[in-house]
C-alpha cells in the first residue's frame, strides 16, 4: 500500500531531481488529477518572494510571475491596502476626537461665562436686596 501524504518525509534523500539525466523520479504528496502542471523551484522556497524573485533574474535570467509569486505580490499589496485604510480610519477616529473635544471645551467656557454671568445677576439681585433691606430677613 503507497504512503499517504503525510506519511512521506519532508525531504527524500537520494531523489532530488538531477541534472543531466534524462530521468525524473517524484513522489507525490497528493492526488495529482491528469493535466495538472508540475513546478519545481529553482530557489529556496522558504525565502521571501522578492529574495526568490531576485535570485531567479540574477541566477537565470526571468522575473518570475509563477502563481505563487502573483498570489503573493496580491496579498502584499491587500494588505498594504488594509494598512493605508487603517492609518486613514485612525487618522478619521483621531480628527473627530480633537473635535469631540474642542466641542467640550468650547461648551465648558461657555458653561462658565454663563455662569459668570448667572453670578453677576446673582450679585446684582443680592446687592438691590441689601439696598432694599431683605436679605437679612432670608439669610
Ligand atoms: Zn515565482
Amino acid at each position: 500500500m503507497p504512503p499517504t501524504p503525510n506519511q512521506l518525509p519532508t525531504e527524500l534523500p537520494g531523489r532530488s531531481p538531477v541534472r543531466g539525466t534524462h530521468k525524473l523520479t517524484m513522489l507525490a504528496r497528493e492526488t495529482i488529477q491528469p493535466g495538472t502542471e508540475l513546478t519545481i523551484s529553482y530557489v529556496n522556497t522558504a525565502l521571501p518572494r522578492n529574495v526568490r524573485r531576485q535570485a531567479l533574474r540574477d541566477g537565470y535570467g526571468f522575473w518570475c510571475e509563477c502563481v505563487r509569486c502573483e498570489r503573493e505580490r496580491r496579498e502584499e499589496e491587500k494588505a498594504a491596502k488594509a494598512e493605508a485604510a487603517k492609518l486613514e480610519a485612525d487618522k478619521v477616529a483621531r480628527v473627530a476626537e480633537a473635535a469631540k473635544e474642542a466641542e467640550k471645551t468650547k461648551e465648558k467656557e461657555t458653561k462658565e461665562a454663563k455662569g459668570d454671568k448667572s453670578e453677576k445677576q446673582a450679585d446684582a439681585i443680592t446687592a438691590k436686596m441689601e439696598e432694599l433691606g431683605v436679605v437679612d430677613d432670608m439669610l
